[in-house]
């Protein structure tokens, strides 16, 4: 029996998460949870799973939460001390980090200090600090598994091979809402047309990320610290069907290729069984027949600019990628509350890159810091 830590309960992930422990109750069991703000979807996940500790965003949210009753009682706690309590539950002995943002770096350290296997959703912990979370995982000997579906196909088709024969990881990316739009055609496109992903139903801010292709960026920075490689060994491939979940191409050319049906639970249930595969008779089977046609096509820097960006600033590395973190972060959430236009959060990334002095090797409190410092920048830039 595994006890499982699952930071972001009431997300996508979260969801998702909870199914694959439901459909293997003899496996897994939910030690402890975190939710931000959704307390009668909390409500119901406690109920059903009985977690003994669980930790709501912020005071008006606990609040709620403490004025309902349960049919048992359990530990509970607020705010952002209140995700490392969860993080470093005694009993728990994996954390599913699917918070959204770079909110999940600290958490996910500590969990790392108290020896957690981490199944990590949130790629903005490893955009934000990488080699922070790296070096905390080798010097703790923590196992760090990708839940992200291209990065898990990596993960799947590296198993039993030298990494030190690999040419170069193909990163799969569907386009997102936009992909068969130029760029004349993205002006005034509306949230609710941005939100609305063809293959993938996922939290509004990784929508809006693969809208932009900024997730396709951010995945790029994931994958060279999951893996180690440098940027030049890291491409990525149009392919609108999301059926080739990534590949990787060895030295002697051999390509392998992880494929399946689009559906979240395959990669999350991987990371949790790993090295086990469990079978999951939800999932649907992949009928190539069904499909007939895979498409494929270059992914071109001019008409996807935050790809570009985030290949610039992985490459500049120290506090960079933080700094694309942060204002995208910031511009998304404007983006979504209507107060910029979807092409500005391309421009609003640019500024704060552009003025922007890299620190190298940055340590935790100057990574804070400057995440801070791009944030308010950001916020001046829409006043
Ligand atoms: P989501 O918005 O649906 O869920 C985020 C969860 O985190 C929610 O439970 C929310 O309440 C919680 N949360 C957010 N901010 C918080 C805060 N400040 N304090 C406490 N809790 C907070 O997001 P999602 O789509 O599930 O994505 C989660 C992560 O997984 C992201 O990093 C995303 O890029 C990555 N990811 C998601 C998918 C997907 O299919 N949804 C696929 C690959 C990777
Ligand atoms: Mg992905």
């Amino acid at each position: 029996m595994k006890n499982i830590c699952l930071l972001g309960a009431t997300g996508s992930i979260g969801e998702q998460t909870l199914d694959i422990i439901k459909a293997h109750g003899d496996k897994f069991r939910l030690a402890a949870m975190t939710f931000g703000k959704n307390v009668e979807k909390a409500a119901e996940i406690i109920e059903t799973f009985k977690p003994k500790y669980v930790a709501a965003g912020d005071e008006r949210t606990y609040k709620k939460l403490k004025q309902l009753s349960f049919s048992y009682s359990f530990q509970t706690g607020v705010g952002e001390e209140a995700l490392i309590e969860a993080a470093v539950f005694p009993e728990a002995d994996i954390v599913v980090n699917a918070l959204v943002g770079s909110v999940g770096l600290i958490p996910t350290l500590k969990a790392i200090e108290h020896k957690k296997t981490i199944a990590l959703a949130n790629k903005e912990t490893l955009v934000t600090a990488g080699h922070i979370v790296k070096e905390h995982a080798k010097q703790y000997d923590v196992p760090l598994l990708p839940v992200d579906s291209e990065h898990s196909a990596i993960f799947q088709c590296l198993q039993g091979e030298n990494p030190k024969q690999i040419k170069r990881l193909v990163i799969t990316a569907s386009g997102g809402s936009f992909r068969d739009r130029t760029r004349k055609e993205l002006e005034g496109v509306t949230v609710e047309e941005a939100l609305n992903h063809p293959n993938w139903s996922m939290g509004a801010k990784i929508t809006i990320d693969s809208a932009t292709m900024m997730n396709k960026g951010l995945e790029v920075i994931e994958a060279h610290w999951l893996f180690d490689l440098p940027y030049e060994q890291i491409d990525v491939l149009l392919h609108k069907e999301s059926i080739i979940h990534s590949m990787v191409e060895f030295h002697d050319r051999s390509v392998i290729a992880q494929l399946g049906t689009p559906d979240m639970r395959v990669p999350i249930q991987y990371a949790l069984s790993y090295p086990e595969r469990l079978p999951f008779e939800e999932a649907k089977s992949l009928e190539l027949w069904e499909i007939g046609q895979l498409n494929f096509a270059q992914a071109d820097a001019e008409r996807f600019r935050c790809l570009q960006f985030a290949y610039e600033s992985g490459k500049i590395g120290g506090t960079m990628p933080t700094v694309l973190n942060a204002a995208n972060e910031e511009a998304v959430a404007a983006f979504l509350s209507g107060r910029i236009t979807f092409l500005e959060i391309e421009d609003i990334i640019e500024k704060a890159l552009e003025r922007h002095q890299a620190i190298a090797k940055p340590s935790l409190q100057e990574i804070r810091e400057v995440d801070k410092d791009a944030r308010r920048f950001v916020q001046t830039l829409l006043t």
